[in-house]
């Protein structure tokens, strides 16, 4: 039966458990999605569709900051959620091997998850487009973005770029075999809040079943790989309450 109790026994067993992450665990924190009824790129003015774009950055960076600062660089104001904090107490507890994850939020990390793989890039660093090596951490961009201006290299005066792969840019190529790799040695994926039709996440789950592992969805939406789940659920918030207390009592 499709309970939580039999889900963590699942878990518990298994000898490589991963999960795999996207927007519908964000938005349990009150992160906006991308693509849903009420997301980002429903706005009205575009701006959040031409922010992640590698050309209008080169234009004129501002599309990408003025866009991100009431919301990439507001994310301290927001708390992890039930499903970030108990994947990373499944970590802790030596249940969870990593948590792959489509998002650019951070959340994982504040969490307390500590293998975190990015396939979509990370804000954690800004970089020079032109001065290899120049980096910048994430709270210091966000303390000069939060005042009103861009940052800036220090040997070109470039403005920096985060390392969010923006559309027009190759995907982050370690973290993408990272991923690829731990999918082939899971024998069990959880998939959380994606429906999966995004590339390369969406691939990921197919690279477990391949190789002989199991995958259980947890989406408030279809996907294309339920016929395949060995377990179906669709309240994310709800099967993680239950799990973070099943957690906590053993
Ligand atoms: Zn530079």
């Amino acid at each position: 039966m499709d309970t939580v109790k039999n889900l963590f026994g699942m878990i518990k067993s298994a000898s490589h458990c991963v999960a795999l992450t996207g927007a519908g665990v964000s938005t349990l924190s009150g992160i906006r999605d991308f693509r849903g009824k009420n997301g980002l790129y429903t706005d009205k003015s575009g701006i959040y569709e031409r922010m992640f774009d590698i050309d209008n950055f080169e234009k004129d960076p501002s599309i990408y900051y003025n866009a991100a600062r009431g919301f990439i660089y507001s994310l301290d104001a927001k708390d992890a959620s039930v499903v970030h904090n108990t994947l990373g107490k499944l970590e802790a507890k030596g249940f969870l091997k990593a948590v792959i994850t489509q998002n650019i939020d951070l959340l994982h990390q504040k969490g307390g998850s500590r293998k975190v793989i990015e396939v979509h890039g990370s804000p954690v660093v800004h970089y020079c487009l032109r001065c290899a090596g120049v980096r910048m951490p994430f709270e210091e961009v966000a303390e000069i973005v939060n005042s009103g201006g861009m940052p800036k290299c220090p040997h070109c005066a470039s403005i920096l770029k985060p390392a969010i792969t923006f559309f027009g840019e190759a995907l982050p190529i370690d973290a993408i075999r990272e991923a690829g790799s731990e999918a082939g040695k899971a024998d069990l994926m959880l998939v959380l809040g994606t429906s999966l039709t995004v590339h390369p996440a969406a691939g990921l789950p197919d690279a477990t079943i391949r190789s002989g592992g199991k995958i259980v969805i947890v989406n408030d939406q279809n996907t294309h790989l339920d016929r395949y789940s060995a377990m179906r659920f669709s309240d994310l918030g709800a099967v993680f309450e239950e799990l973070n207390d099943l957690l906590d009592r053993n």
